[in-house]
């Protein structure tokens, strides 16, 4: 991979000229939230900073939209929400969310709404340094080597960039003058001295590689039911998690002729109670215990058994957000100690 060095300076006019490969999106603040969004002005980008609490998913998966609308002729796919785009300031626990979404949307059958999403978006991928709950170390997801069209490494005077596409090579030659293709001893130094640095700012430590056996081993814990007692079923775990990628649809007809109407989809969460509600009433996750469960061994195990590695990237969301304490590090940490937590 070809890896060249720009001068910080540069920076700002670089990345104001990618908006001729697509309509720039980035981690920028809405009524005060931090969100991935249209970017108006190159100045309210914030990277390399916390991430938004909502992840990249959301511009691949969205939330909500229209997947086609029907009436007594026929269907029409409604692909009007794909367009040109690049995203600047993804760190590599978001690539690595993005890869695993592929390996989901982009099995046959693919998603046409996700592939003509992700085939016509660049990712410009940005370092980041842990935030308060950040476990990507823990998981290996802290360093990413595919999945960008350019990846800056910020070394505070200088970037190191690294070209990862065909498409990121045509970014570069736009503003080739910017670019540098002698890295020096010192600059790897000083790339090695960053990372060393960084490494040693992560609060949290697990070492999730025996979790995968432990969830095996665990189908009838006690744990289950610790954290049932306390789980709200509020899905806010679902909906921050970058791997999370259940969705329901929902046909909406027109008032005035129930032949017209359109197919929504939005997204779901197998921790709400109706989400495994089929007709005749049987639900087949009743209990919340089960839910968890079924969350959890997805996360950490079966999502290794059929795509290779762990659903979790270990970006540290599920901890910032959920209300009673419920997260991917409390739930190892409960079902590896020696003694089952107390009520
Ligand atoms: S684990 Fe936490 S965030 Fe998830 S559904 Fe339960 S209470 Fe909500
Ligand atoms: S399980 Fe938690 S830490 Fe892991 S990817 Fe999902 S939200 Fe992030």
């Amino acid at each position: 991979m070809r890896i060249l060095k720009m001068q910080e300076k540069y920076l700002e006019v670089f990345l104001e000229s990618l908006d001729k490969f697509g309509t720039l999106y980035g981690p920028v603040r809405r009524r005060g939230v931090l969100t991935f969004d249209k970017v108006h002005d190159l100045k309210e980008v914030e990277l390399g900073g916390a991430h938004p609490i909502i992840p990249l998913k959301k511009l691949f998966h969205p939330k909500k939209f229209t997947m086609l609308h029907f009436d007594e002729r026929g269907f029409y796919p409604d692909y009007s929400m794909i367009e040109r785009r690049v995203v600047l300031g993804v760190h590599p626990c978001e690539i690595h969310g993005l890869l695993k979404l592929d390996d989901i949307f982009l099995t046959k059958p693919v998603d046409p709404y996700y592939a003509g999403l992700r085939k016509n978006t660049a990712i410009i991928g940005f370092s980041c340094l842990p935030t308060e709950n950040s476990l990507c170390n823990s998981t290996g997801t802290d360093i990413i080597e595919e999945g960008f069209d350019l990846f800056f490494v910020d070394l505070d005077e200088f970037y190191l960039v690294w070209v990862g596409s065909s498409l990121g090579h045509d970014m570069i030659y736009e503003r080739e003058e910017f670019f540098e293709e002698d890295v020096t001893h010192e600059d790897i130094q000083k790339y090695l001295q960053w990372r060393e640095k960084r490494n040693k700012m992560f609060k949290h430590d697990f070492d999730f590689r025996s979790m995968p056996d432990v969830m095996e081993l665990s189908h009838d814990s006690e744990v289950w039911d610790y954290f049932a007692e306390k789980c709200l079923s509020c899905g806010q775990c679902s909906m921050v998690c970058p791997t999370c990628n259940c969705y329901n649809v929902t046909d909406v007809f027109d008032v005035t002729n129930e032949s017209v109407g359109r197919r929504e989809r939005v997204w779901d969460s197998c921790m709400f109670v109706d989400y495994s509600l089929v007709s005749g009433g049987h639900n087949f996750r009743a209990k919340r215990a089960d839910r968890l469960k079924l969350w959890y061994t997805h996360k950490l195990k079966s999502f290794g058994d059929e795509y290779g590695q762990p659903g979790c990237v270990g970006c540290g969301r599920c901890v910032d957000t959920c209300p009673v304490d419920i997260n991917v590090l409390t739930v190892a940490q409960a079902l590896t100690a020696r003694e089952v937590p107390k009520h």
